[in-house]
C-alpha cells in the first residue's frame, strides 16, 4: 500500500518536488531554480523545456534520496506559478516560443485599451498584463497566428504544460483558467466574446477540469494517478486549510498573495481585489476566494542581491536590515511592473524616495523589507472594506516568512499577530491535499485541518503613533511612483 503522496510545485523562481505522508509531514524534496530570461526592461521569459526537465530531475533526485518508488506514491498533484502562458508544436511537443511569465508587461499597451468594467464584469478580474489573455495575443501577434489557426499549436498555462508532457492530455483547471482573463466566472467556461475580443481560437486552448480529479496516468511515474492541478496560491490556501469562508492566508514569494475564502458564491470587490476560483473538488460547487495580488515580495529581495548586488543571499537581508533600528525615514515601493492590488497601476515604477547621504544599504534593506510589508497592509486593508470585518490574525507562508524580522516587521505594520504553520511549504502540500483527497488517501477536510499546527507567532509591538507615521510616509511614497515617463 502506498503510504505518501507527491506534489510537483513549479514556481516562478524554482520546481520542486515533495513527498508528504498521511500526517501533511515532510517526508522528502528537491527543488531546482530555473533561468530568470530578462531580454528588454519589462519583459520577462522561461524556457518551458527547461522547467520540464527540472521537473523530471526533481522527482527523480526526491523519490531517490528518500528510498522510494513511483508504487509509493497513493497520487501525485500539480501547483504552479499562474498566468505564465506557453504555446507548443501539437505534434512534437516542442515550445514554439519562450514563455512569456506573469511578470512581464510588453502587452501594457494592449491591455490599455480594454474596458475595465467589461473585463471584470465577465473574468473578476481588472485588466492588466499580469493575466495571460494578452500574452496569448501578442504571442498570435507575433508570429504564430497562422500556424495557431491550421490548428498545429497548443496553449496552456504551466499546469497545462506539465499535464500535457505526463498525461499526453491538452487539460488545465479551473483555478488556473479563472487567471488567463478568457473564463467566464459564471459559467466556468473559456468566453466566447472574450475569445474574439483577443483573437484567440478556442481550439489551442486545453479543456477546463476540477482542481482535484484523476487527470490521467504518467510513463515517468507508472501507475500513479495524476490527481491535481491548482494554482500555486490557491494550493497555498488549501494547505493552510483555509476551507471555511472567512479564513484567509498570505503567501510571499516572488510576489506577494493574500487570499481569503469567500465560499461558494463569488464576491465582487469594490476595494482593487480579484474575484477568483480557489478550487473545485470533482463535480462539486466551485469555492471562490478574494485575492489581493503584489507584484514584487520576495522579487524586491533578489533585485537587492542580483541587480544591486548589496546582499550575498536573500537570507542575507535580515542580517543587514537587524543592523540598523529602522529604514530613518527611507521608503522603498518595488513597483518594478507596475502595482498590482489594490492599485492596479501599469504606470507605476520603482521608487526609493527620502534618501539623505546618511542613508546605507542597510537602510534601504529594511525599507525593502517594510515595503513587502505595506504593500501587504494596503491589500489587507482593501479585504477588511469588501469582505465586512478585520482580521484578528494574518497566516502567513512562503520563502520570505524565513525572514523573523520580516515576520515581525508584518506583525508591526498591520497591528495582528502573524502566524506562520510547521509545514511551512503549503503550496506543495496544498496540491498533494487536492490530490490525496481525489483518490481516497485522505478522506475528508477534517482530516486535513487535523494536520495544521502553529510553528511561531509574532506579536505587534510597534505604537499606534508609530504605525500611522509609517503608513502615511508609505503612501506618500506610493504617490511618487505613478505615472512615470518610462522611456
Ligand atoms: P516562488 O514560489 O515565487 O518561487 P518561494 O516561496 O520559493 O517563491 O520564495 C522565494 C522568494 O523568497 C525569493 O524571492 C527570495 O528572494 C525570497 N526569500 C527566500 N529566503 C528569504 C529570506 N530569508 N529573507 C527574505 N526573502 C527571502
Amino acid at each position: 500500500m502506498a503510504h505518501f503522496v507527491g506534489a510537483i510545485d513549479q514556481g516562478t523562481t524554482s520546481t520542486r518536488f515533495m513527498i508528504f505522508d498521511r500526517s501533511g509531514a515532510e517526508i522528502a524534496r528537491h527543488q531546482i531554480e530555473h533561468r530568470q530570461i530578462l531580454p528588454a526592461a519589462g519583459w520577462v521569459e522561461h524556457d518551458a523545456v527547461e522547467i520540464w526537465e527540472n521537473t523530471l530531475k526533481t522527482i527523480d533526485v526526491a523519490l531517490a534520496g528518500a528510498g522510494l518508488g513511483p508504487s509509493d506514491l497513493a497520487a501525485v498533484g500539480i501547483t504552479n506559478q499562474r498566468e505564465t502562458v506557453v504555446a507548443w508544436d501539437r505534434e512534437t511537443g516542442v515550445p514554439v516560443a519562450p514563455a512569456i511569465v506573469w511578470q512581464d508587461t510588453r502587452t501594457e499597451s494592449l491591455v490599455s485599451r480594454l474596458d475595465p468594467s467589461y473585463i471584470s464584469e465577465k473574468t473578476g478580474l481588472p485588466p492588466a498584463t499580469y493575466f495571460s489573455a494578452t500574452k496569448l495575443q501578442w504571442l498570435l501577434d507575433n508570429g504564430l497566428r497562422d500556424r495557431a489557426e491550421r490548428d498545429e499549436i497548443l496553449f496552456g498555462t504551466i499546469d497545462s504544460w506539465l499535464l500535457w508532457n505526463l498525461t499526453g492530455r491538452h487539460l488545465t483547471d479551473v483555478t488556473n483558467a479563472s487567471r488567463t482573463m478568457l473564463m467566464n466566472l459564471s459559467t466556468l467556461d473559456w468566453d466566447d466574446d472574450l475569445l474574439r475580443l483577443f483573437g484567440i481560437p478556442r481550439a489551442v486552448l486545453p479543456e477546463i477540469r476540477s482542481s482535484s480529479e484523476i487527470y490521467g496516468f504518467s510513463t515517468i511515474l507508472p501507475g500513479v494517478p495524476i490527481a491535481a492541478a491548482i494554482g500555486d496560491q490557491q494550493a497555498a490556501l488549501f494547505g493552510q486549510t483555509c476551507f471555511a469562508p472567512g479564513e484567509a492566508k498570505c503567501t510571499y514569494g516572488t510576489g506577494g498573495f493574500l487570499l481569503m475564502n469567500t465560499g461558494t458564491t463569488p464576491v465582487r470587490s469594490s476595494h482593487g481585489l480579484i474575484t477568483t476560483v480557489a478550487y473545485r473538488f470533482g463535480d462539486e460547487k466551485p469555492v471562490f476566494a478574494l485575492e489581493g495580488s503584489i507584484a514584487a515580495a520576495g522579487a524586491a529581495i533578489q533585485w537587492l542581491r542580483d541587480q544591486l548586488g548589496v546582499l550575498d543571499s536573500a537570507a542575507a537581508s535580515e542580517t543587514l536590515a537587524g543592523q540598523v533600528e529602522d529604514s530613518a525615514g527611507v521608503c522603498f515601493v518595488p513597483a518594478f511592473s507596475g502595482l498590482y492590488a489594490p492599485y492596479w497601476r501599469p504606470d507605476a515604477r520603482a521608487a526609493i524616495v527620502g534618501l539623505s547621504r546618511f542613508h546605507t544599504a542597510a537602510h534601504i534593506t529594511r525599507a525593502t523589507l517594510e515595503a513587502i510589508c505595506y504593500q501587504t497592509r494596503d491589500v489587507v486593508e482593501a479585504m477588511a472594506q469588501d469582505a465586512g470585518g478585520s482580521m484578528d490574525c494574518l497566516q502567513v507562508d512562503g520563502g520570505v516568512t524565513a525572514n523573523a524580522l520580516c515576520m515581525q516587521l508584518q506583525a508591526d505594520i498591520l497591528g495582528v499577530p502573524v502566524s506562520r504553520p510547521a509545514v511551512a511549504e503549503t503550496t506543495a502540500l496544498g496540491a498533494a491535499y487536492a490530490a490525496g483527497l481525489a483518490t481516497g488517501f485522505w478522506n475528508s477536510i477534517d482530516d486535513l485541518r487535523a494536520n495544521w499546527h502553529e510553528d511561531r507567532r509574532w506579536h505587534p509591538s510597534w505604537s499606534a503613533s508609530r504605525r500611522t507615521d509609517g503608513i502615511t510616509r508609505w503612501q506618500a511614497a506610493i504617490s511618487r511612483t505613478l505615472d512615470w515617463p518610462t522611456p
